[in-house]
């Protein structure tokens, strides 16, 4: 981060706007809203300033080095840049906050979009670099809080401290919270119908009883990488979770996404060597559990495929731990996509078998006459490893050297690589590329070269 988002209280600070223009009126303005006692001060003001004249102090002459005795904070917003920068030099001797409008370089603090829905008040900076993607993703802020989101926050800070009393846990003190204010008591404050809210926000409050103990486990598919490739629910889980245990193949960007607060507990499961054995995630996903968590177990991909999702989960059932299964985007439809690989087509391919080409005691074990007798399209998860031993095995037992396999490394992110080759070259293709990788064979990866359309602009990129 460039800049320390903060929230500053200015109600009845004296703060400094030099300069007399229609900017200085809207920075005035914000400041205002926010309950400064601000201060402009400018040889010229524009009408718009003019007309605040009894209830802001406006001092009609140039600035002074002493307009700036006792002020809080400063906002020049003049057309003189050398007048800006002496005020911005000056500021920062005193070691006040000093905003330059659109001069980043001279400011200490910058001013983001706010869409105010007070108290709830979300602010949106691009740190100076796209003014324009900051407004755009203001508006579209807008759209998505409600307007009378603060009226549901007053609601809350109203009562806050009754709940504290009455529910002393804090993580069930939380689970309230969300309880509420995602059903019947935000909807009643929401259309405006505050007393009816309060009233059954009571009632709830009431009704309170000792905890059961037990908490939730979610499964989680998290997709191939590219964060927008989750589920709706999968991002709601994740800001909700106490605790994310998450493995190896779970792109950094995806984790970002989980709530700040949750514990995060890395399994990181690499092939042979397993940081977490499979028995002590088992048996951790049920002791968090019983400690009344709710606990997020989330794993690339789809956790029904190649992910050992069956064997977590068939713990918790034994033991009784309540859990639901979240599917995910898995890396064959990801890096299908992503590659311009269509899995099946009525000229290439009817069927698609996904095989995982992981090493057991030192060889790939696959019925391979079966799957060359099958043709279509042939998937190997964890086949990076071994695979000149598959491409090989593939041929002998009478795969066409010539049939087009591809290697698809880190796909659907913006590191994705794509090797196009044929059986008999691949393994040799893809000696560089680095894991996750995933292999695609047969006819349909000929139509990658037409269909490609996802090409990453980074320097390493090969699409
Ligand atoms: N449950 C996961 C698969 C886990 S097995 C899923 O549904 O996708 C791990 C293998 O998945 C890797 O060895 C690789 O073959 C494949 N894989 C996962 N993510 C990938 C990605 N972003 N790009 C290429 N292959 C990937």
């Amino acid at each position: 981060m460039d800049y320390l988002p903060i929230f500053l209280d200015v109600r009845a600070r004296p703060c400094l706007v030099v300069g007399g223009g229609s900017v200085a009126a809207r920075k005035l303005a914000l400041l205002r809203r926010a309950g400064a006692s601000a201060v402009v001060v400018a040889p010229t003001l524009v009408d718009e300033l003019q007309a605040l004249a009894g209830e802001v102090e406006l001092r009609q002459r140039p600035f002074m080095d002493s307009d700036l005795d006792g002020m809080t904070l400063v906002i020049a917003a003049t057309d003189d840049a050398a007048v800006n920068a002496q005020v911005a030099a000056l500021a920062k001797v005193r070691g006040l906050p000093v905003n330059v409008v659109d001069t980043p370089t001279l400011c200490s603090f910058i001013m983001p979009a706010v869409v105010d829905r007070s108290p709830v008040i979300a602010a949106v900076s691009s740190s100076g670099r796209a003014p324009v993607l900051t407004r755009l993703l203001r508006a579209r802020l807008e759209t998505l809080i409600p307007t009378a989101y603060g009226r549901l926050a007053e609601l809350v800070g109203g009562v806050r401290g009754r709940v504290r009393e009455r529910i002393s846990d804090p993580i069930a003190r939380r689970r309230f919270w969300e309880d509420t204010l995602q059903g019947p008591v935000a909807e009643l404050a929401l259309s405006g119908q505050q007393e009816r809210a309060q009233q059954l926000l009571q009632r709830l409050l009431e009704r309170v009883g000792p905890s059961t103990g037990v908490g939730e486990v979610y499964l989680v598919g998290a997709g191939p990488g590219d964060p927008d490739l989750l589920t709706f629910r999968a991002l709601r889980l994740l800001q909700q979770a106490d605790v994310v245990i998450y493995d190896r193949l779970v792109a950094p960007e995806i984790l970002d996404l989980v709530r700040r607060e949750a514990q995060r507990i890395d399994a990181g499961k690499r092939a042979s060597q397993h940081t977490l054995p499979q028995e002590d995630i088992n048996a951790l996903l049920v002791r968090l559990a019983r400690e009344g968590k709710r606990v997020l177990r989330l794993k690339g991909g789809d956790p029904f495929m190649f992910g050992r999702g069956g064997e977590e989960i068939a713990t918790l059932a034994a033991q009784g731990i309540p859990f639901q299964v979240v599917p995910g985007v898995t890396a064959a439809s990801g890096c299908a996509a992503y590659a311009g690989i269509p899995l099946t087509h009525r000229d290439h391919a009817q069927l698609c078998v996904f095989v995982t080409g992981h090493l057991k005691d030192g060889s790939v074990d696959l019925p391979w006459p079966q799957l060359v007798a099958l043709g279509g399209t042939l998937v190997v998860y964890m086949g990076l490893g071994a695979l000149t031993a598959i491409c090989d095995a593939l041929i002998a037992h009478g795969r066409d050297a010539t049939t087009p396999a591809a290697a698809i490394a880190q796909g659907t992110t913006l590191r994705q690589r794509v090797v196009i080759a044929t059986l008999a070259d691949l393994a040799h293709r893809a000696q560089d590329l680095d894991g996750p990788a995933l292999i695609i064979v047969g006819g349909v990866v000929g139509l990658h070269e037409a269909l490609a359309w996802f090409a990453p602009q980074t320097p390493d990129a090969s699409a």
